[in-house]
């Protein structure tokens, strides 16, 4: 009957002797039910999740720097920091023996391989592999479960990841950590808190399941695109990696040695049948894909994997050759302006450098003077910060008007607009201070502005340039865009070691601490 199977099935099983007696018992009740019940439903639905919980079951660990380094390698090109970082993550895990360090936190913008990197740790371990993703989720429930009175209750995410894991030992991604909302339903990240705590995750409780589940072997690593969404309580517990963009020759790099053989494979082909010429992959990077990451650019190597398998089999062609002159026909109209920067100098008009989730990004600053009255119009989504520091510009502005050439009244006969174009999406912080200052004067003086030329730093009152962060993005934004001059803070001379090479040798970077040396190397 289906209740002898069910304790064969429990004679198998590797648990604690509280977790068998509870199964056995929930088995009795079964019996006790007629069939057709709904409520056997319930019940059986139930026990097979006891059932197939791993309660003590576990792979072995095992760790030899030697391989993971070997295997770390193998996945990813570059990334040395980061590997490094890993590495060293890893060394202090088997010296310690019990998982109390804190939690991994890989954070940088979409496709930059931090999932990848994940997956590679837990096969330089040996453990198992599971991810769930946390973005979107805004109930306690969704983390903790719904108690089985609830109709069509369910595990958390936690215990279902536990049950797919297949051992109480996995490797176990929280990706999108920083993506977790909150709401009237409770608050997820306080669940989750519990879930990280090294005192308190030996008997993490699910609200289904009713019985406490040692979370203290799995080992939680986690991934954000923002660290400053993560909630103060959780950061806490973190160590933060941050992983940034590539560069394009990187992603040339990535695209050849990884994607595309990977691709191939995928799609049953072999490098005989589909070339794609490198002009045709560096056309793919600039034209068809503008992010910081890989991830499009994956994507539409699959695409053309997809083509050419199909022209393969529908003709009677043996290869497929993809050159920079017949991807359109692959993949349609060029997607990205290569270089979307200015065609020409621009009076009003300076492109700014901003760093963004998903990665750096170029955005252009308008400005027209209006008849008026002397009011500042502000209009693109600007957040709070990015408002004020407008108002910041003005004000700098007026306070010059004499060394600009500016009209002293200026601001008793005209209004000024500020826009900045792709209105929808949100904009926020103060590193767009001295473009929005660059854009007023060259719109007050009629000097057009250079357009190779971008800008990041915030301004003060007396005009002082300060520092900005994510540098790193902004140039490797600033080179996809086509800029050829980056004005930044001296303040942030330090981070130019970060910057990869090949960006420096492209592009100009000078440093400024005042707004004076801005517009003299602007207008
Ligand atoms: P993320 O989790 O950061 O959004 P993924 O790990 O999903 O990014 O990476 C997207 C794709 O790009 C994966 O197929 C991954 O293997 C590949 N990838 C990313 N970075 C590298 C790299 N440095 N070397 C090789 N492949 C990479």
């Amino acid at each position: 009957s289906e209740a002898e199977e069910l304790r064969e099935q429990l004679q198998n099983i590797e648990a604690a002797d509280t977790v068998k007696e509870k199964i056995s018992k929930e088995i009795d009740r079964l019996e006790k039910i007629p069939t057709s019940s709904a409520e056997g439903g319930v019940v059986r639905t139930y026990i097979e999740w006891l059932l197939e919980l791993p309660w003590e079951k576990e792979t072995m660990d095992d760790l030899d720097i030697h391989l993971a380094e070997k295997i770390l390698d193998e996945d990813h090109y570059g990334l040395e920091k980061a590997k490094e970082r890993v590495l060293e993550y890893l060394a202090v895990q088997k010296m310690v023996k019990v998982m109390k360090g804190p939690i991994l936190c890989l954070a940088g913008p979409p496709g930059v391989g931090k999932t990848s990197l994940a997956r590679s740790i837990a096969r330089s371990l040996g453990r198992n592999f599971v991810r769930i993703s946390l973005g979107g989720v805004r109930d306690e429930a969704e983390i903790r479960g719904h108690r089985r009175t609830y109709v069509g209750a369910m595990p958390g995410r936690i215990i279902q990841g536990m049950k797919s894991a297949g051992s109480k030992n996995p490797v176990f991604l929280l990706d999108e950590i920083d993506k977790m909302a909150m709401d009237f339903r409770g608050d997820p990240s306080s669940a989750l808190l519990e879930v990280l705590d090294p005192n308190q995750n030996t008997t993490f409780s699910d609200h289904y399941i009713e019985l406490p589940y040692d979370l203290s072997n799995v080992m939680f690593i986690t991934t954000a695109n923002a660290v400053s969404q993560i909630p103060r309580p959780l950061l806490d517990r973190m160590e933060v990696l941050t992983i940034s963009g590539y560069t394009e020759l990187e992603k040339e790099q990535i695209a050849k040695t990884y994607l595309y053989p990977k691709q191939l494979k995928e799609h049953g082909l072999s490098k005989e049948q589909m070339q794609i010429k490198r002009e045709a992959m560096l056309k793919i990077i600039r034209n068809y894909t503008r992010e910081a990451g890989v991830r499009n650019l994956e994507r539409t190597i699959a695409t053309l994997c997809r083509k050419a398998a199909k022209q393969l089999l529908a003709g009677n062609r043996k290869r497929i050759i993809i050159t920079e002159k017949n991807l359109p026909q692959y993949l349609g109209a060029e997607k990205v302006r290569y270089g979307k920067a200015e065609d020409e100098d621009h009076i009003g008009v300076v492109t700014g450098l901003a760093w963004t989730e998903v990665g750096g990004d170029t955005l252009s600053i308008e400005v027209s003077v209006l008849p008026g009255k002397g009011k500042l119009m502000l209009t693109g989504k600007l957040g709070d910060v990015m408002q004020e520091s407008a108002q910041a510009a003005f004000s700098y502005i007026r306070s010059r008007a004499d060394f600009f050439n500016i009209a002293p009244d200026f601001h008793e006969k005209y209004d000024i607009h500020i826009h900045i174009p792709e209105g929808a999406t949100p904009k926020d912080g103060p590193s767009a201070g001295i473009t929005m200052v660059t854009a007023m004067v060259s719109a007050l003086t009629d000097i057009p502005v250079s357009r190779d030329v971008a800008m990041t730093g915030e301004i003060t009152l007396r005009g002082r340039v300060l520092p900005i962060g994510g540098l790193k993005e902004k140039s490797l934004s600033a080179h996809r865009a086509g800029i050829k001059h980056v004005l930044f803070p001296k303040e942030n001379e330090k981070d130019l070691e970060d910057i990869p090479e090949s960006i420096l040798n492209d592009l100009t970077f000078t440093p400024v601490s005042h707004m004076d040396e801005v517009l003299k190397l602007a207008l």
